[in-house]
């Protein structure tokens, strides 16, 4: 309904997060006055339009007979309630709509408590005495209970701020009161300062302390919040935190959030993937991944099967997107993709999700009206997620439990044990800024013309008035603590200590709180207590310490001293290059067989543009073979041949497929009319020729691209898709470099396929660069027997080190790097590039 009105003012708005970004200040202007239609004056353009979308949208809630709940108390007052005799407390800095409530319930012999001293920092209080003495009430001095501690630190703090915040209070009587403490505390970190405080709540809690007696205090509840709130389930600590979050923020909001994102990306594999399997809509087993893996499904028809056949949801509803519908059809159109996922079951597991549910039904109802208008799915959409981002829901709800506030939420409380976090400069007292939507210059025009918005020295009272109200709640120990460091930023304690005379010291020694730490602490310390996970932490913290010292590598580093028959093992060019590269590397993949599951890229994979060339050469030089008067240069014989491959290799539906087409069908043509591809009288003898046989003592198996007789002898060619030379085995000084596979073609699959003819030559051909490679004329090639026997030692012996080569071009794409955790500590274990 927001969004609806402003747009009525501004036309359409494309921004997202606009209802975000300006609903609060509407929402503030609403609360300061009675009547928005009666203010006037020169006003900035931007103030004029604020002005106008906060009247609109009022005026679209009372056509419904609907209020804001920043309007409540005029609202309230217009239907003259009766008065009644009353006694207020706690509402310490009444704006001026609780006032002006306050006076119209409260009948004679009422009390509101207000705390006025005769000081700077109680100006608008006093202002709000006067104006209630104009009203009628009597002014009755009350004597305050002067023995209490947060009563005795809140007249410091007063004192000392009404002197000038650089005067350090010096006398604090604190001490009368035996057996309390106020101290402050200064930590390294926003973490350890969380959990200092966590641990001294429960070693209360554990004395027999009621957890009603306990309150934490932060300013930024949000900062704090989530991490407390995760601690406190380590310590076993009961927390309540009632601070709103947006719905967004929970999981419900998210999983909303992604299903649209989903429609409108068209079903992408990866958030599709990420959506249903989400504790709110299923529970996938091992066989929805391995299927999903293997098909990577991308399209509404290949995930609506899937997630029947192994989910069992019916996502037919969800395909009915495309059409203009009533705003109600939406609503109910929601409500059936509730019972779909059987959301509101699921919820129902956390009370925090069950809330965000009530309250986005509630919030609904507010979307499907009025009932009768047409709505596209993007307006639909547009609104829904604004739904979710002003939709609130507390962040820990529930009841009992030790409570998380900010300093506003406990006015008038009184606990026994208060720990205050964040006492940090710019963070308590909060900094005070500009409303990036009516900065303070506006606010102060629209306050001379009757609207009770605050201005920067009011807010900047507000903030002392909540501290002072603050400490008058604490009865008994009062703990301060900030972080010294928080997100990477030097922090400095808040001037607010300095005002009560405080001087934060070291943090008290920590209590081991939760099974975690002590397993922590534990794992370097002998002595055992019952544990299941502690022999496995410590024998696993070892083999870490081990991996990271420079002692020798063990079984976890690839040494497992199992020695390899490798009598029946067929190796590849590929597999004999990973073993010279880095021994870990083969190992990986072929002992242990950690390779990643095969998955079907989104995207075409470099090595499905590998193999489109390949076939397309192949089928080029297959049919000069046949007709040897054939010009391989000849346009449509490739079109012909690309477009046979094409459909044996490029999936259907690849996107954007038509535009990259040409790329590559240009790519092959320059090829072919390269005269380095097919020389001047070399006659094409084999294509993709197999072959197998011994080399070196080694069975070895693989695959020739092409074999062309020539007057030399035959030449064997191997089909490149980049345009350098590929990285070869490590020589004997770590350097990736000696080539494995030209000299196996000639020396194994030559022999093999052509037992009669000399091999004259074997080389790469790029098709990108369109050159030969031959072999480095610089690289040690003649220590390629050496470097075999290496790898045949590595096989003996089970000696697989992580060993890469000194450019660790064997890591580039390698697999297995969070597995042999490569980097820095690999200079710690020295490097015998396999020559021990
Ligand atoms: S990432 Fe590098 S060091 Fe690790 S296994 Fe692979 S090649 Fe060896």
């Amino acid at each position: 309904m927001f969004r609806a009105a402003a747009e009525e003012v501004l036309g359409e708005i494309e921004v997202s997060g606009f209802t975000k970004a300006w609903l609060p200040t509407v929402r503030s202007l609403l609360q300061s006055s009675p009547d928005l239609s009666a203010v006037s004056g020169n006003f900035s353009a931007r103030t004029i339009r604020l002005l106008r979308v906060a009247q609109a949208f009022q005026q679209a809630l009372h056509k419904e007979k609907l209020i804001d709940l920043s309007e409540l108390y005029w609202r309230a007052i217009e239907y003259s309630p009766e008065p009644q005799k009353v006694l207020i407390y706690g509402y310490f800095q009444p704006r001026k709509d609780e006032l002006s409530w306050i006076n119209a319930i409260s009948a004679p012999d009422s009390v509101l408590f207000l705390p006025a001293p005769d000081a700077p920092l109680f100006q608008d209080v006093q202002r709000s005495v006067e104006w209630l003495v104009e009203q009628g009430w009597e002014l009755v001095e009350a004597g305050g209970k002067g023995g209490e501690i947060g009563a005795q630190l809140s007249q410091t703090f007063i004192r000392a701020r009404s002197r000038g915040s650089e005067t350090v209070a010096t006398e604090i009587a604190l001490t009368q009161n035996s057996g309390f403490a106020v101290t402050a505390h200064y930590y390294s970190t926003f973490k350890a300062e969380m959990r200092s405080t966590l641990a001294q709540v429960k070693v209360l809690l554990n004395a027999g302390t009621p957890a009603r007696d306990i309150a934490i205090i932060a300013r930024d509840e949000v900062a704090y919040g989530p991490q407390l709130i995760d601690l406190a389930w380590e310590y076993g600590v009961l927390l309540r935190a009632l601070y709103d979050t947006p719905l967004l923020s929970t999981r419900l909001g998210a999983w909303l959030s992604l299903l649209i994102e989903v429609i409108d990306t068209g079903w992408q594999f990866e958030a599709t993937a990420k959506l249903l399997s989400h504790p709110l809509c299923s529970n996938p087993d091992k066989n929805f991944w391995a299927t999903v893996r293997f098909e990577h499904p991308v399209g509404f028809q290949k995930w609506q099967k899937i997630a029947q056949d192994l989910l069992q949801i019916d996502l037919s509803l969800l395909k009915k997107i495309h059409q203009l519908e009533r705003r109600d059809s939406w609503v109910e159109w929601w409500q059936d993709v509730f019972r779909t996922f059987g959301l509101r079951k699921r919820c129902a597991r956390w009370s925090r999700e069950s809330i965000a549910f009530n309250n986005l039904q509630r919030g609904l109802v507010e979307l499907s009206k009025p009932e009768a208008e047409k709505l596209e799915w993007t307006e639909v959409c547009r609104e829904f997620r604004d739904l979710l981002q002003v939709l609130t829901v507390p962040a820990q709800p529930g009841r009992g439990g030790v409570e998380l506030h900010k300093p506003t939420s406990v006015v008038g409380a009184r606990y026994a044990h208060l720990f205050v976090l964040g006492m940090a400069e710019g963070v308590l007292p909060a900094m005070i800024s500009n409303d990036p939507v009516l900065d303070f210059f506006e606010r102060q025009q629209l306050q001379q013309q009757g609207l009770a918005l605050p201005t920067a020295a009011e807010m900047a009272r507000r903030e002392a008035l909540s501290f002072y109200a603050l400490l008058q709640t604490a009865t008994g120990n009062l703990t301060f603590s900030y972080a010294e460091l928080k997100d990477r930023q030097g922090q400095l304690p808040s001037p607010y200590l300095k005002q009560l005379g405080l001087k934060p010291g070291e943090p008290p020694e920590s209590a081991i709180a939760s099974p975690e730490e002590l397993r922590r602490v534990s794992l370097r310390h002998s002595g055992d207590y019952k544990d299941t996970v502690l022999p496995h932490a410590r024998h696993a913290f070892g083999i870490e310490q081990h991996r990271e010292s420079s002692d020798v590598p063990n079984e976890y580093d690839g040494i497992i001293g199992i020695p390899l028959d490798y009598t029946d093992w067929v190796f590849s060019a590929s597999q004999l290059r990973n073993l010279g590269q880095c021994p870990f590397k083969w190992f990986a993949d072929k002992l242990l067989k950690l390779g990643p599951p095969v998955e079907v890229d989104e995207d075409l994979s470099p090595s499905q543009i590998g193999q489109l060339y390949h076939k397309v050469l192949e089928l080029v030089l297959a049919a000069k073979q046949q007709q040897p008067e054939l010009d391989i240069t000849d346009a449509q014989i490739l079109e012909e041949k690309f477009a046979i491959a094409e459909r044996q290799i490029i999936p259907a539906d690849l996107p954007s497929w038509s535009l990259r087409r040409s790329e590559h069908l240009r790519c092959l043509k320059l090829a072919l009319a390269d005269p380095d591809f097919l020389p001047e009288g070399a006659e094409p003898l084999q294509l993709e020729a197999n072959f197998s046989g011994e080399w070196h003592g080694l069975k070895v198996r693989g695959q020739v691209d092409r074999i062309d007789r020539t007057e030399n002898g035959l030449v064997l060619i191997d089909y490149k898709t980049g345009k350098s030379r590929p990285s070869g085995i490590k020589d004997r000084n770590g350097k990736a470099w000696i080539d494995v596979q030209l000299p196996l073609y000639q020396e194994a699959a030559g022999p093999d396929l052509f037992p009669n003819e000399p091999v004259a030559n074997a080389h790469y051909y790029s098709i990108r660069g369109r050159n030969k490679i031959a072999l480095s004329s610089r690289a040690p090639q003649h220590e390629l027997p050496d470097v075999l026997d290496r790898c045949k030692a590595h096989l003996d012996q089970g000696h697989y080190p992580v060993q890469p080569d000194n450019g660790r071009s064997a890591c580039t794409y390698c697999d297995f790097d969070a597995l042999c955790r490569q980097g820095d500590r690999l200079s710690r274990k020295g490097n015998s590039n396999g020559t021990d």
